[in-house]
């Protein structure tokens, strides 16, 4: 049996990925049945390539992907198994990925995941520990051979895994300032280990080529693009439409569609499968390895929708692509339209006219001054603030008045919530932990809608925010070059100031990484 990374490797093949959704109960409750059963159909059927199973999709609890995904390994076909940081911290899904690799699980949809909505007796504590990057860095860390640690010696290096990493993007996004970051994080999870991008459900062909055309033309063209291709009805294109879902759009144009569609004798059966078949044309038009169908729950629907997709020729996915081209009023495109095909022109990219952001405060001018005068390596603060702390009775808080100004000072500022592992210069002085529902410190998640957080009480997304900062100062193509942040959560409580000075923060490790031959100054004292 080909493993989806062989698969992948074959640029001849186009793959067909189906998605399959966990239920809530065990493996006895009807609703497992059902689904094991529509699996089996799957596993019978060549045309499809794998199996994607998702991980308490939306932000419910949901069975285990492994418990549905073991039949279908076992029974020869390949599983993507999902795995999200929302409800594991960084051990547990270390331990996740292990299980996986242990069991011959050995690919990985690696995401920040959706927020917690619901859970036994009122909603779940989100997690949030690390982010999409920073799992898909421990994944391709442990394909290298993780180190093990002081307890088996330093220099030992665990077994190597063999995951197939994947990831997900979108560009489905409205403003500028949320496109960019996307694809901008797009490049970094490429650069820390992603093997295979899915992108996001959407209807709008221009976008579904730009993404492809960027990734060409951004040093992404051999890694393999597995275009989202959704089934809709009635039902769900009103919740996508209503934003239920996020990070999920429907313009009012497509609903209007929808809804006229509904209302035909057939409720729009023939339209849906039609228009899910029509996508997958384009995405192999468009030169995408694979389609993922989502959105299915029944094997007939599967094979009708294909069987609809063999009976196009050739060329006829360039008519479809004019048709589904359902972006929103003002959209965002980093290219320019080709008039001739309707969809995004590689050669030309649109203009991003000057920044004049209302979120250019005197705050962030008195950070950027501040950082410079304190923190800046070769400061002479930083040096005088690396002294006093390490001389500090406790040199995790350094000298108590230095630290009484930090804690004030930042929490009137920045709302800081003291987690000591400072991430203000690395999101234009905006606090991941305060102004973040997900403590995103490697870009943007994708769930904004409309520049706004997807959990309500959070505003704009602060990464949009960050890159408007930057764009004043035309510097917003390095919003991210600061990534992968992996934040420790041993320094919560003591003084982010010391931590910075006395080389323990993560800025400082990745200078050391930079530069080997310096040696973070008290690094041990976290062991204690
Ligand atoms: S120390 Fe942590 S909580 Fe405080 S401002 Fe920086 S990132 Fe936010």
């Amino acid at each position: 049996m080909q493993t989806l990374r062989e698969k992948l490797r074959d640029e001849t093949r186009f793959l067909i990925a189906t998605e399959l959704v966990s239920v809530r109960g065990s493996m006895a409750e009807s609703s497992a049945i059902k689904a094991r059963s529509f699996a089996n159909e799957l596993v019978a059927c060549p045309q499809i390539d794998w199996v994607s199973i998702t991980d308490n999709a939306g932000g419910n609890p949901q069975l285990a992907p492994l418990a549905l995904g073991r039949p279908i390994l076992y029974a020869g076909k390949e599983v993507v198994i999902h795995l999200t940081c929302k409800d594991l911290n960084r051990n547990a899904l270390e331990s996740e990925a292990w299980m996986l690799n242990s069991e011959g699980f050995n690919n990985i949809l690696a995401m920040t995941g959706d927020y917690p909505v619901a859970g036994n007796e009122g909603i779940a504590k989100p997690v949030f520990d690390i982010d999409s990057i920073g799992l898909i860095s421990l994944l391709h860390k442990m394909n290298q051979g993780l180190g093990a640690g002081q307890a088996q010696g330093d220099d030992y290096r665990l077994e190597k895994t063999q995951f197939c990493i994947g990831a997900v993007t979108t560009n489905f996004k409205l403003r500028e300032g949320e496109v960019m970051p996307q694809y901008l994080k797009l490049e970094k999870k490429v650069q820390c280990g992603a093997q295979f991008i899915i992108n996001q459900i959407g209807f709008d062909s221009r976008k579904i080529s730009e993404l492809r055309f960027y990734m060409d033309t951004h040093g992404m063209q051999h890694t393999p693009l597995i275009g989202n291709v959704y089934l809709l009805g009635p039902r769900v294109a009103k919740l996508f439409h209503e934003g239920r879902i996020p990070g999920v759009v429907i313009s009012d144009a497509l609903w209007e569609l929808c809804q006229k569609q509904s209302r035909s004798p057939d409720g729009g059966k023939a339209f849906f499968l039609e228009l899910t078949a029509k996508q997958i044309a384009i995405c192999r038009g468009l030169g995408f390895r694979g389609a993922y169908l989502g959105g299915v729950h029944s094997f007939p629907a599967i094979e009708r929708i294909l069987e609809i997709e063999r009976t196009f020729s050739p060329g006829d996915w360039k008519q479809f692509a004019r048709e589904i081209r359902f972006s929103r009023p003002g959209e965002f495109f980093f290219y320019a339209e080709d008039p001739a095909t309707g969809l995004a022109d590689r050669t030309r990219e649109n203009p991003r006219p000057q920044s004049h952001s209302k979120h250019i405060t005197a705050v962030y001018e008195l950070s950027k001054w501040s950082h410079r005068t304190m923190f800046e390596p070769d400061a002479a603060f930083a040096k005088w603030g690396a002294k006093a702390c390490a001389r500090a009775k406790d040199p995790m808080q350094g000298p108590r008045p230095l630290r009484v100004l930090e804690k004030l000072s930042k929490e009137v500022l920045f709302n800081c919530k003291d987690c000591g592992d400072c991430s203000l210069p690395d999101i234009a002085y905006l606090c991941p932990e305060s102004q973040c529902a997900k403590n995103q410190r490697n870009g943007p998640c994708g769930g904004t809608r409309e520049g706004r957080c997807e959990v309500d009480g959070f505003g704009d997304c602060i990464w949009l925010r960050a890159y408007e900062r930057l764009k004043h100062e035309g510097r917003e193509l390095a919003l991210l070059d600061h990534a992968p942040v992996v934040q420790n959560q041993g320094l919560r409580g003591t003084s982010a100031w010391a931590n910075n000075w006395l080389g323990r923060d993560h800025s400082a490790r990745r200078a050391s990484a930079a530069s080997p031959e310096k040696i973070p100054v008290e690094a041990g004292a976290l062991k204690s």
